[in-house]
């Protein structure tokens, strides 16, 4: 894989500020961020912002959650919960793959199957298919699992915060329609990831009359909270190949 996509991809914990929002009780929602996966480790310089992850240490981080009695849900889920008060699981969490890359459907997509564990995968439109990247078919596949949701990272994986806000409204609203086109579900949820997490209040705002009632951020901390943060503010978890399924749980408190 082209050393470019990393480097695109490159993790860019924003800080933003939170604005008003009525608190009230809800669930701590670890919201895992992955990237790429493989098989074997692969050495820092080749991979210098530490996205891969090995199956091997998917595998275990996944367990860990598991084990410590968390139960992956859907986007779905959480925006149902907030809603229409549906229930959740005791300790939910959230599993998430940015970009698309191929090593998503062949490594990481078998270790979900594995353990029945749900995951959001976010695609940019315009490298879908492309070298390194799954195809929609694939995607598609995953979705008939009832495992994965495929969700929109954009048309192109590049900084929406210094777009206008309605134009990175507008892109994002058309990266949609492509998914929605691609893989059917036109009454699917809308939620997107900002690549690299970039993106300013105006933009959200914007984003959110086109719709998108979930927008997840490269924000990295704890768990979302759930019944304090909107669903437009959803921040991650940064996983990486060095993370035991203990340091995971640690952190998803
Ligand atoms: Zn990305």
């Amino acid at each position: 894989m082209r050393v470019r996509s990393f480097v695109t991809a490159a993790l860019l914990c924003a800080v933003l500020t939170v604005p008003a929002y009525a608190e009230e009780p809800g669930p701590r929602v670890p919201v895992l961020l992955y990237h790429a996966f493989s098989e074997d480790r692969v050495p820092r310089e080749r991979d210098p912002y530490d996205l891969h992850v090995t199956v091997e240490a998917l595998d275990k981080q996944i367990r860990g959650m598991l084990d410590s009695g968390y139960t992956f849900i859907s986007f779905d889920e959480l925006y149902a919960w907030r809603t229409e008060g549906r229930a959740l699981p005791e300790k939910p969490a959230i599993l998430t793959c940015d970009d698309g890359y191929e090593n998503c459907w062949r490594l990481a997509f078998p270790v979900f199957q594995k353990y029945d564990v749900k995951a959001t995968i976010f695609v940019i439109g315009e490298q879908v298919g492309k070298e390194g990247y799954f195809t929609w078919e694939q995607a598609r596949r995953m979705e008939r699992s009832g495992l994965v949701t495929i969700a929109t990272h954009g048309q192109r994986h590049v900084d929406h915060a210094k777009m206008s806000p309605s134009k990175a409204a507008r892109e994002i609203g058309a990266a949609h329609a492509e998914l929605v086109e691609q893989l059917g579900n036109p009454d699917r949820l809308k939620v997107m990831a900002y690549p690299y997490g970039k993106c300013t209040a105006d933009t959200r705002s914007a984003v959110a009359k086109q719709g998108f009632a979930v927008q997840v951020l490269t924000r990295c901390g704890r768990a979302y909270n759930a019944g304090k943060t909107p669903l437009t503010e959803v921040n991650r978890i940064k996983c990486w190949n060095g993370l035991s399924g203990e340091e995971l749980v640690r952190a998803a408190r």
